[in-house]
Order: structure tokens, then C-alpha cells, then sequence
């Protein structure tokens, strides 16, 4: 038998963990500073949830989605964790709180997609919801701890696009001159868009496949619709956006093509990108969605939040080797070893031994591969009570007893 990893799943090795650790810990540094709280949603919802919250009319929906049946009910893999998040936003009733509720999550999404540089069947998002706020300050301050996340993890080749999508009536006439634009090549374009044009021809905007993409440079599609036109309302929210993000030092560019996949965003619509990723080029997206909450069966409520793929935010970080131990004890006599890493460890300092008792050398080695110190004990050191203590950066020796050795 040789099972492997389902295609498009990876493990995270112990060798790559302290990045994993890293860019979690920066996400609750940066994100408490800015009081959102993390919620922990479960991996699998009612299939139910992700039809409604996530639409119908989506890939992720239509195409991506695990989705499995037990005791006569249908339970899906969450292939994102917005609307797990407003389903327990509404189940505890974090609506009667005082606006705004701010939250975030990380953990593992699922799609059943073709894997790909930059592209999983199981990956990780971390990302932040923010409930209650009209105001274009709730996009800005989205906008800003995506930002400053990044920033903390060094990375600051990134460009942040921004787009309103305006509201239901600013696009209705913004689809109908879209899909005059697209009906002279529509049946050159792929299946998909071929679908999407009567259900949500925004989203043909988004397309991926590279003959649509060389298809709407030959016909001019973005020259031919420009963007679209918000009303004054909308047009009014965009404006104090740019307006926050300029006066918070936040360089954006305006893509008036930008649209994200999913069905409910509203109004602002952001994607935050990197020049070192090839063609799976997104960090990071999002956007306001007023409309969702409501459409989950709650009260009419404004929101806005994002997701990170946190595969792609590592890919762009360096990577830093395992924790080395801080001692490494070097001894025949076990029982002797095994005291002193137990009276270490309840210092709060890390260490080891070899449990086999081999030869020195042996243990010499295995001890410069992991340890900062090797502590030696040998028969002169057990008899007159003292340690040598082995730097192993530059094999420098010292004696040393026990209160010696907890400063170092
Ligand atoms: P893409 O356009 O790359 O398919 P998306 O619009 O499907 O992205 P979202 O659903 O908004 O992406 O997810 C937010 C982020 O999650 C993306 O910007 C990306 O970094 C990451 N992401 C999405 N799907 C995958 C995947 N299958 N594997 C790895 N990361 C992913
Ligand atoms: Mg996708």
C-alpha cells in the first residue's frame, strides 16, 4: 500500500511550521491591536449555508464544493468562512452588541479545484469580518489591517487595487451595457462565461481562461463598457474610501474592472497583489457585503471583510529553519541526563538527551544539529558536581554549575 496525501492537500512539516507560527501570531498581534476578536467557526455546515451565503450562481458552488451526506442531511467542506461566520454572527446573536463587532479567523478552506502553483484543494485563509458600520471607515480600517498584516510580515511589494461595485441599481445599467459589449463574441467565449452571461455577467469581468482574457483585449471589452456608474449614494461611500486610504498613507490604484466571485459583495470590492506570484497573483481579497447578513436571515446589516491565502502570503516570506533547543545533554548515564533535562524543562528552558545513552560523538553530533549548548556529564562532572558546557556555534568550553547554566 502506498497511501499519499490527497492530490492538492499538503503536509505542514515541522521544518516549515515556525513560518506558519509566525504569520498567525503577527495576525493576532495586529489584529488585537485593532480589537478584533478571533472566532473559531467549524470546518463543515450545512451544504445549505454556502448555496445561499456564498450563491448559486458562483464556481465555489457549482464546481468546488465537498459535499458529503450523513443522516439524511447535507454537510459541506466550508470553502471559505465568511458565511460560516455570519451563520454564528446571527446563531449568538452578535447583532444585539453595539456596532461594530469586529472578528477574524484563520484555518483551512477546502475547493475542489486543479491544483496549481499557488493553488490547493485544502488551503488556508486568514481574514477579517466587520459588522454594523456603513461608514467607509469600516473599508478603510479593513483595508489598512490587511496592510499593515503584510507590512509586519516584511512584505511591502504589493499592490492594492480598489473598485466599487455600487449598489443594485447602479448595476443594473452597468449589466445591461456589459452584456451588449460581450454579445458580438459570445459564443466564442468559454462555457462558463457562455453561463454566466444571463445569471451574473459581472463575473465574466473575472474570468480566468486566457482565450476569454485575449478575447477582451482583441474587442476592446474594457474601452468599449469603461466602468461602472455609481449613484450619487454609492459614488458618495467610494469617494470618502479614497479619501480615509489617502489621508491613512495607503497607496491603492483605482481598477474599474475589478470584481471579486463571490455573488454578495457590494459597494467596495478590494484585491491586494503581489508582483512575485506568477498568474495566482492575489493575497489577499474582499469588500463590503451590506446584503448578506439579511440574506442569512438577520437583520438588515452593513459589512465589510477579506481573506488571505496564507499558502501564498509564506511563499512570499523567507523561510526560517526549525527552533534549535537551547541544551543538548551529553551523558553515559541516563538516569543522571534525564534529571537534569526534567530540572531544566521545569525552568521554562528548552532541553533534551539522547535516550539511547550512545557513544559521545554520537551524541555530539546529534546535539550541534539541534541544540544552541551541549551540556556534558560525564563520570568527572556526575562525581565533583559541576556541567561543561559546550557552545556549539563556536565549540567554545566552560565549567558550570546549575545557576550558571539557567542565566546562559
Ligand atoms: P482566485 O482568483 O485566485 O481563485 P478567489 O477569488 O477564488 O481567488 P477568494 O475566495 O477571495 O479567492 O479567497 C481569498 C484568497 O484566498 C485569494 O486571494 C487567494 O490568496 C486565496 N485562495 C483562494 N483559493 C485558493 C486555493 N485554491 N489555493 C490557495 N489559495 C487560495
Ligand atoms: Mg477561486
Amino acid at each position: 500500500m502506498n497511501i499519499k496525501a490527497p492530490k492538492g492537500t499538503k503536509d505542514i512539516l515541522p521544518s516549515e511550521i515556525r513560518n506558519w507560527q509566525h504569520i498567525e501570531k503577527t495576525a493576532n498581534d495586529i489584529f488585537s491591536r485593532a480589537d478584533f476578536k478571533e472566532i473559531r467557526t467549524p470546518i463543515f455546515e450545512d451544504t445549505c449555508l454556502f448555496e445561499r451565503g456564498v450563491g448559486d450562481t458562483t464556481d465555489i458552488v457549482n464546481k468546488e464544493m465537498y459535499t458529503f451526506i450523513k443522516s439524511d442531511r447535507s454537510l459541506t467542506l466550508r470553502p471559505e468562512n465568511t458565511a460560516g461566520v455570519v451563520r454564528a454572527y446571527l446563531e449568538h446573536n452578535f447583532y444585539r452588541e453595539s456596532p461594530p463587532v469586529k472578528l477574524w479567523y484563520k484555518g483551512p478552506m477546502f475547493r475542489y479545484e486543479r491544483p496549481q502553483a499557488g493553488r490547493q484543494r485544502q488551503f488556508h485563509q486568514i481574514g477579517v469580518e466587520m459588522f454594523g458600520i456603513q461608514d467607509a471607515s469600516a473599508d478603510a480600517e479593513c483595508i489598512m489591517l490587511a496592510v499593515e498584516f503584510l507590512k509586519a510580515l516584511g512584505l511591502n511589494d504589493l499592490t492594492v487595487e480598489i473598485n466599487s461595485l455600487g449598489c443594485n441599481i447602479c448595476r443594473r445599467e452597468y449589466k445591461d451595457r456589459l452584456k451588449k459589449a460581450i454579445a458580438p463574441f459570445l459564443n466564442e467565449l468559454c462555457e462558463d462565461c457562455q453561463n454566466r452571461y444571463e445569471k451574473n455577467p459581472l463575473r465574466i469581468l473575472d474570468c480566468k481562461n486566457e482565450n476569454c482574457t485575449k478575447l477582451f483585449e482583441k474587442y476592446n471589452l474594457k474601452e468599449t463598457v469603461s466602468g461602472i456608474e455609481l449613484c450619487p449614494e454609492c459614488s458618495e461611500h467610494y469617494n470618502k474610501l479614497k479619501t480615509y486610504l489617502t489621508a491613512l498613507n495607503i497607496k491603492y490604484t483605482e481598477n474599474t474592472f475589478l470584481v471579486r466571485g463571490l455573488d454578495y459583495y457590494t459597494k467596495t470590492v478590494f484585491e491586494i497583489k503581489s508582483n512575485n506570484l506568477g498568474s495566482q497573483n492575489a493575497v489577499c481579497g474582499g469588500g463590503r457585503y451590506d446584503g448578506l447578513v439579511e440574506l442569512l436571515g438577520g437583520p438588515a446589516t452593513p459589512a465589510v471583510g477579506w481573506a488571505m491565502g496564507v499558502e501564498r502570503i509564506n511563499s512570499l516570506i523567507p523561510q526560517v529553519n526549525s527552533y534549535k533547543i537551547k541544551f543538548f545533554v551529553v551523558s553515559d548515564n541516563q538516569l543522571e541526563a534525564f534529571k537534569l533535562v526534567s530540572k531544566l524543562r521545569q525552568q521554562g528552558i528548552s532541553a533534551d538527551f539522547d535516550y539511547n545513552a550512545r557513544k559521545f560523538a554520537k551524541q555530539l553530533e546529534k546535539a550541534s544539529k539541534i541544540a544552541e549548548y551541549a551540556i556534558i556529564l560525564g563520570e568527572e562532572e556526575i562525581k565533583n558536581n559541576y556541567f561543561t558546557v559546550k557552545k556549539l556555534s563556536d565549540s567554545s568550553q566552560e565549567k558550570m554549575d546549575f545557576e550558571d547554566i539557567i542565566k546562559l
